[in-house]
């Protein structure tokens, strides 16, 4: 792969920061976007910027013959049905509407893991009890102390196929299996995996599952929710409103509209729609497998920078547990927080990386780290030089901290 050829599609990689170019290693939050992506959009927006599906004249139905190729871009992109895809602003949303659509009782439960972020159990914390299965020594959910927590109020089986903290890669088919076998349904939240994993619902034999499209090269506010037809067909709509209809009666009874468009109330998002179709074509002009080939060679190079400093708590899985281009680390002694760490790597180095808790608090508490994790993450478009300075940065930072001293910038 020529990195340097790709890197040219990301404009934002020529910003300078303390006078140097950005190194952009927090692309676990979001990606960057490429120049094809802003394109797609400012097109809508420029050319045939109109309403879909209720109008009848031409940029109307130009409008809507993009969002519903987009819906068939991404339904063949993760192997589903085309009225499986329901568009939504990102992972969070899609599990909000699957959480509203369950109309889960206060008296029922979720089971899930404690690698979860926080957009994996408080849309169920809205409406009942969540509990979250430890991890086994590894740093694989231990999926037979789920099974143990599964009783006869526990509604769905919700987990992450990939931990944005610690990067463990989940094999989400026996979980499937397992939750079929109590007669419920799984979701994966699959949100850091579009950039980087090959996505086959049907093989994954998962009832639900969403992406994040802002981290896999596309804008903020796009996402999916994928459900069997059947499971979508099931969730009782928690927004009706434009669109969702076919008739509205003069009683004010109404008749739902089919899938998808039943679950998609009122004006989407059009542009990002568009916007997520653009990365997903991107996606596939680089290949998916050469992505990761490339992230994977990254990552141990960013893993082994980060094992050789002193004080420092990686957060990553056992050797050999399959798992995603980032790295996590605490501080052994908390005296600094992950976000001071994280602002002198930015201001002094123009090195993008993140400092907190990456909105898993339960997973810090679990691994008894209380002053936050620095997480440094990985795209394509990172480069081995990016890598190696960001290694001798942290290593300066954290001298400079042992210390108390200050960085001169
Ligand atoms: N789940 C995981 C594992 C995530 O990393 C994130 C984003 N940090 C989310 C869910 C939420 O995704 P979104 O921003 O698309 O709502």
């Amino acid at each position: 792969m020529n990195i340097n050829r790709i890197r040219e599609d990301f404009p934002q990689l020529t910003r300078k920061v303390a006078d140097r170019p950005i190194v952009y290693l927090d692309n676990a939050a979001t990606s960057l976007k490429p120049a094809s992506v802003l394109a797609a959009m400012e097109d809508y927006y420029r050319n045939f910027c109109a309403n879909i599906h209720r109008g009848k004249h031409l940029l109307s139905e130009e409008a809507s013959a993009a969002f519903e190729g987009s819906r068939e871009t991404l339904a063949k992109f993760i192997n589903a049905k085309v009225v499986e895809v329901i568009f939504v602003r990102g992972a969070t949303e899609g599990i909000g509407l699957v959480a509203a659509g369950l109309k889960l009782q206060v008296n029922e439960n979720v089971v899930g893991t404690v690698l979860e972020h926080h957009s994996n159990i408080l849309p169920w914390r809205v409406y009942c009890a969540y509990r979250g299965a430890p991890l086994r020594p590894d740093g694989l959910p231990d999926i037979a102390a789920a099974e143990a927590l599964i009783d006869e109020h526990t509604r769905i089986i919700s987990i992450t196929m990939c931990s944005n903290v610690t990067g463990v890669i989940v094999d989400v088919e026996p979980w499937a299996e397992m939750a079929h076998r109590h007669g419920i349904p799984l979701l994966v939240d699959a949100a850091q995996c579009g950039g980087h994993l090959k996505i086959d619902v049907e093989k994954m034999k998962c009832d639900f599952l969403v992406l994040s499209g802002h981290k896999m090269f596309g804008p903020t506010g796009s996402g999916i929710l994928y459900g069997k037809r059947d499971r979508l067909e099931a969730l009782h709509p928690p927004t009706l409103g434009g669109g969702t209809v076919n008739r509205v009666h003069a009683d004010y009874s109404y008749d739902l509209r089919d899938l998808p468009w039943r679950l998609e109330a009122g004006t989407p998002d059009i542009a990002a729609v568009i916007g997520l179709a653009a990365a997903v074509e991107y996606i596939k002009g680089l290949g998916l497998e050469q992505i990761e080939a490339q992230v994977q060679k990254l990552c141990g190079s960013l893993e082994a920078c980060v094992d050789r400093l002193p004080g420092i708590r990686s957060c990553s899985p056992a050797a050999g547990v399959r798992r995603t281009g980032l790295v996590s680390f605490g501080l052994e002694d908390e005296v600094f927080s992950a976000d001071y760490i994280t602002r002198l790597l930015s201001d002094s180095y123009g090195i993008m990386v993140r400092g907190g808790y990456h909105c898993a608090h339960p997973l810090h508490e679990y691994l008894g780290i209380k002053s936050g994790t620095v997480r440094a993450s990985l795209q394509v478009y990172n480069t081995d030089e990016e890598i190696e300075y960001f290694g001798h940065a942290l290593a300066s930072v954290l001298k400079m901290v042992a210390v108390g001293g200050r960085v001169g910038i």
